[in-house]
């Protein structure tokens, strides 16, 4: 690590439980960022500021301007753009030492798994609970941890899926896929602007904590309630039924 790193890094570095090992495996980390909204802009900034080597940031959106309270990479002159391409662009000023590589596309069945292969951990920031399932399937079946955050309204969910952990459910031990769901988007329900930054925060920081050796905890589903303020966490066993880690994934 050179000087330069050594002072940009030097508040996490001057932690108790953290060291140089741990950010060099930050350094050598490739992430999977699926999403460029009010989840994904949190998420992708501070994975890259944080000392994440390698983003992948994917999305087929453009940039709206009902989109700029709360996706805060963006301005009323990006309109039209792709998000992860206008994103791309100012994480390289911010974060010069992330390598990104943006695609502008929307995950389907063909796509994602080659992407998921080569990730060391998958950041899902999307809001269709379809997507949610797939993206969950493809990192069930390549062993990829994966975090997954949803935000409506003022209130938020954050789950961590550990396909290693043969204890730990899945997404769809949690939500089974076969149930009927209405995707609550936030163009019907509305959404508080700090509402999605602070589940997209949560989740980066589950991610940086997983990548650097921290313990993570499965098995949970933490729910947010943005408006008063109250932290839960239920537990949530994995299925053993599950159609998707229930058997020998
Ligand atoms: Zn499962």
């Amino acid at each position: 690590m050179n000087a330069t790193e050594e002072l940009l890094f030097s508040r996490s570095l001057l932690l108790e439980d953290f060291d140089e090992a741990a950010l060099q495996q930050l350094r050598r980390s490739r992430v999977l960022v699926i999403g460029a909204g009010g989840l994904g802009c949190p998420v992708a900034q501070y994975l890259a500021c944080g000392g994440v080597g390698q983003l992948h940031w994917v999305d087929g959106d453009t940039v709206d301007l009902s989109n700029l309270p709360r996706q805060t990479l963006y301005g009323p002159a990006d309109q039209g753009q792709p998000k992860v391409e206008v994103g791309a662009g100012r994480l390289r000023t911010l974060a010069p030492h992330c390598e990104l590589q943006t695609t502008v596309a929307y995950v389907d069945e063909t796509n994602l798994p080659g992407w998921i292969e080569q990730a060391d951990l998958v950041v899902d920031c999307t809001d269709r609970f379809a997507t949610r399932q797939l993206i969950n399937r493809c990192c069930v079946r390549f062993g990829k941890r994966l975090v997954i955050a949803s935000v409506i309204q003022w209130a938020g969910q954050l789950l961590m899926v550990d396909p290693s952990d043969h204890q730990a459910p899945c997404y769809a031990c949690v939500f089974d896929p076969q149930t009927p769901q209405t995707d609550a988007a936030c163009g019907a329900y509305g959404v508080f602007s700090t509402a999605a930054g602070l589940l997209g925060l949560m989740q980066a920081h589950e991610a940086l904590k997983w990548l650097t050796g921290f313990t993570v905890k499965t098995g949970r589903l933490h729910l947010v309630d943005t408006k008063s303020l109250q932290f839960d966490s239920i537990v949530v066993p994995k299925n053993p039924g599950c159609s998707v880690c229930g058997g020998d994934c």
